[in-house]
């Protein structure tokens, strides 16, 4: 409703500066392309500025400063902070203070942009309303860092400089005014726009479209397509449960270049500590979150049960076997927290054994519910 937006609060520099890129970017790429045809080499130096830009707020911003999910080396943290300037999404500092706001209280008031206020809420509308000066106060550890302290005074400067200017220049060298002008559309702003956007997904659609096999208590959700568009931060339901992992797509076979792109740094001696959370932990928020989805569905089937609805001799054969799979499931989940606890390893044969029980344990529910007479 347009009289409930609170106008004194809005913040008009953001705000333009997002609306006016986003028109700018939508009707002036078209057109040059109409006018000007395609240029591969324009094109190929905005791709190199896509990645360059996002994947230094995703390994710089988000997961090195925000997290310390793993040390870097100064070309690195002066690479991501540069280009993650030129992404135009506030300082490292500011960034870094905001988003550990998110994860301490998600889906609370509290949260800067919680998608319980709704989808265009969390994905860029509260940049309207972010006023400065921030209060900063979860920042200590990195007001201490001198590179991150002078992007912060900055950043602006170094943004239009590397992110605009310079495609611009690019451009003309390769091609004159017209050139130019592509630089400064495609590489420049259509650029900071896709940028943007990819990264804000991580706010609005990975809070809404996905699996939770970790926790299914918070509104962070995994999902593959959201992991092609945000360098691997999509797989956003583990990384609410264990933030200081240096990886999102946990698994070998998840999309996630941001994390081989730190691998990559600490290979070649440019980053290290590389935080991991040890596999037991990991299958033990699985098996917590397997309990939980189990716990719903049986209850479900006893208040069935206690209406008599169900009683026929394959259901009575089904409803035994799930208990038996009940039990070894707790058992295998008593036994992984003991270990979890004691920091005892234990082997990948044995977690993916109690893995696939506890998989299997939950189809049979579903298959259980399934074989329940439907009332006529
Ligand atoms: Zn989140
Ligand atoms: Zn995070």
């Amino acid at each position: 409703m347009i009289h409930r937006i609170p106008f004194d609060r809005v913040n008009w520099t953001s705000s333009l500066f997002l609306t006016i890129t986003f028109f700018t970017a939508v009707i002036g790429t078209p057109i040059y392309f109409i006018k000007f045809g395609v240029d591969p080499f324009l094109i190929a130096m905005a791709v190199v500025y896509f990645i360059l830009t996002g994947m230094s707020i995703t390994l710089g911003y988000h997961r090195l400063f925000a997290h310390r999910a793993f040390k870097a080396k100064a070309p690195v943290k002066l690479g991501t902070l540069i280009f993650g300037a030129c992404a135009f999404e506030d300082s490292a500092l500011d960034w870094s203070s905001d988003h550990r706001q998110h994860h301490k209280h998600v889906d609370q008031e509290e949260d800067p942009y919680d998608i319980s206020k709704g989808f265009f809420w969390a994905h860029m509308g509260w940049i309207f309303f972010k006023l400065y000066p921030r209060p900063l106060a979860n920042v200590a550890d990195l007001k201490k860092d001198p590179l991150v302290m002078w992007q912060h005074r900055w950043h602006r400067q170094i943004g239009m400089l590397a992110g605009i200017v310079l495609p611009t220049l690019i451009g003309l060298f390769w091609s004159g005014p017209v050139g130019a002008l592509g630089g400064f559309l495609i590489a420049g702003v259509a650029r900071v726009v896709a940028v943007q956007h990819c990264t804000f997904l991580i706010n609005s659609l990975c809070h809404t479209m996905g699996r939770r096999p970790y926790d299914s208590r918070t509104s962070a959700r995994d999902s593959f397509l959201m992991a092609i568009f945000t360098f691997g931060e999509g797989y956003h339901n583990y990384h609410h449960s264990f933030q200081h992992d240096y990886r999102n797509g946990v698994k070998v076979w998840q999309w996630d270049p941001t994390k081989w792109a730190i691998w990559i740094f600490s290979k070649l001696g440019l980053a290290s500590e590389l935080r991991r959370v040890p596999d037991e932990k990991i299958l033990l928020a699985e098996l917590r979150e397997t309990q939980r989805q189990a716990e719903l569905k049986l209850a479900a089937l006893e208040a069935s049960r206690a209406t008599g609805a169900a009683e026929t001799a394959a259901w009575d054969a089904a409803w035994e076997k799930i208990q038996q799979m009940a039990d070894q499931v707790g058992k295998n989940y008593a036994d992984l927290e003991a270990a979890a606890t004691e920091g005892v390893r234990v082997s990948r044969k044995v977690l993916a054994r109690w893995k696939a029980e506890a998989t299997e344990y939950l189809e049979n529910l579903t298959a259980l519910d399934e074989l329940q007479p439907q009332p006529a």
